[in-house]
């Protein structure tokens, strides 16, 4: 049944109940966002622009700039969205041209939307451009920042974004953010939480380092109640909280934190069809007890146990 229900699966996202829950695609550029297009996604949560700049030792003009956002942007114009992460240089992202040299902890160094209290021309840049690929091609484009660690960075960076006509939103990936989402929430649209970094800097574990597995594990306890804690803040404030890290591919965890009050997931292409599929299989109780099951867990092992006998 499971594996007719994946085949036949079509989109758009929802719960058995009839629930809606955004599925969205993770892409790098406008190769990977037209391959995506093609999957049944209500547009794109994660678009990593960085992805683009990685090989170059100068900074793209904004004209540059806003060609290769609008090939993404292009291919979702047909009333779907696309939220375009502005610049993640730093750390496992270095990009040249943007990263600061010899840091000695580069993880927890000048990274994300840091990089902007350097260098805020190269934000300013960045704003133009995504604003000019928005208004050329028509698609709506929401725009978030990574690595932000404190509500007046949210409420600066979100003030640049709305004087150019478009949603802001900060991505969530640091424990503080996670802590002060309600407060967060006052600043800006929505937020979207990145589990790859909030996990990395909860169990204060490199998410590069194999030998750490176990503990960059988005299935950790103190993980689930961050999420849980930005999701409640979501649904009080009544502004969208999606998931666009490695944890919203996994269709177990995806119901998770849809019981959690998640309202988007956003992952890669190949993740869509299963998610989906096993999503249409639970109903909003079911994804709501499947979240206090593994809330509830001692551990991961333990929590993904809980959930599949909820969800079996
Ligand atoms: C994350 O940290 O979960 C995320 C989505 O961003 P990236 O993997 O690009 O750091
Ligand atoms: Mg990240």
């Amino acid at each position: 049944a499971a594996r007719a229900a994946l085949a036949s699966w079509s989109g758009p996202g929802r719960t058995a109940d009839g629930e809606p829950v955004k599925i969205l695609a993770n892409v790098a550029d406008g190769e990977s966002a037209r391959s995506a297009a093609s999957a049944p996604v209500q547009g794109v949560g994660l678009f990593r622009t960085e992805l683009s700049f990685l090989n170059r030792t100068d900074e793209p003009s904004v004209e540059e700039q806003a060609d290769i956002y609008a090939e993404v942007l292009e291919a979702f114009g047909d009333d779907r969205y696309v939220v375009v992460r502005t610049l993640d240089a730093g750390s496992d992202k270095p990009v040249a041209y943007a990263t600061l040299e010899g840091e000695e902890n580069p993880a927890l160094g000048v990274r994300g939307l840091r990089l902007s209290f350097e260098n805020p021309g190269l934000l300013d840049r960045q704003l133009d451009a995504i604003q000019r690929a928005a208004a050329s091609t028509g698609t709506e484009a929401w725009v978030m920042a990574p690595m932000v660690a404190t509500v007046a960075e949210a409420a600066e960076f979100a003030a640049k974004v709305r004087a150019r006509g478009l949603k802001a939103g900060v991505m969530v990936e640091v424990p503080s953010a996670a802590l002060l989402a309600h407060r967060m929430l006052e600043v800006v649209d929505f937020l979207s939480i990145g589990t790859n970094d909030l996990t990395q800097y909860t169990m204060a574990a490199d998410r590069m380092a194999t030998d750490l597995a176990h503990l960059t594990d988005p299935w950790q306890p103190a993980v689930l109640q961050l999420i849980a804690i930005t999701a409640e803040a979501g649904r009080r404030a009544g502004k969208p909280v999606g998931v666009c890290g490695e944890a919203a591919a996994d269709p177990l965890l995806a119901c998770v934190l849809v019981g959690m009050g998640i309202t988007s997931l956003s992952m890669a292409a190949a993740a869509v069809r299963p998610v989906g599929a096993q999503l249409a299989r639970a109903t909003v109780d079911d994804c709501e007890d499947a979240a206090e099951a593994a809330l509830a867990a001692a551990d991961p092992l333990s929590a993904r146990d809980a959930v599949r006998s909820v969800l079996a």
